[in-house]
């Protein structure tokens, strides 16, 4: 088997509703091609965890990196893996509203993250990137 992350930048804030839609494909497909992971949507960027067979992911990302809706798609870790670290597919999502940025609400979402990545056990390298930029992204402050 196969890993990989990438983080990249969306394209315009996306909305509720057009996160849902990419959401229930990205289920939907990966789902179908026994692909799982994590994509964290955070302050306009995306940070996603891909794993399963080298080929699907392969041709997963090859969609992903043309997708218009971000750009500046770059991959910062990859590797083979005998194991994978979300057996199930997983996501942390937090609807960022443009104009109100609920104090309360950020701190909740920074919690569940941290709890996730210490639930998470990163067996490979690239699982442990991933949450090392998880980590850092979430440190900085609120916009
Ligand atoms: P179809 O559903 O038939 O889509 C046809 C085309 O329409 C595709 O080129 C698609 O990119 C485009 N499209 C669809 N909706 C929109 C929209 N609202 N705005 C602009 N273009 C649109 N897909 C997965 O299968 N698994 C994932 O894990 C996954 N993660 C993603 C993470 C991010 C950050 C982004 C931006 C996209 C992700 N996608 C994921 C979507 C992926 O880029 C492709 O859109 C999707 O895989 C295409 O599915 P399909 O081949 O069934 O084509």
């Amino acid at each position: 088997m196969y890993t990989l992350t990438y983080e990249s930048v969306a394209t315009e804030t996306l909305k509720s509703f057009e996160m849902e839609e990419l959401l229930e494909k990205a289920r939907e497909n990966n789902m179908r091609d026994d692909i799982t992971g994590c994509l964290i949507y955070y302050k306009g960027g995306f940070v996603q965890l891909l794993e399963g067979d080298k080929e699907k992911i392969e041709a997963l990302y090859a969609k992903i990196e043309i997708d218009p809706r971000h750009k500046n798609v770059t991959i910062f870790s990859e590797d083979e893996i005998s194991k994978r670290t979300f057996p199930n597919w997983g996501m942390a999502y937090y609807p960022i509203n443009e104009n109100n940025t609920n104090q309360y609400e950020y701190e909740q979402f920074k919690r569940n993250l941290i709890l996730l990545s210490d639930l998470v056990e990163p067996t490979n390298i690239t699982s442990k990137q991933f949450w090392k930029k998880i980590k850092t992204m979430i440190a900085e402050p609120p916009m």
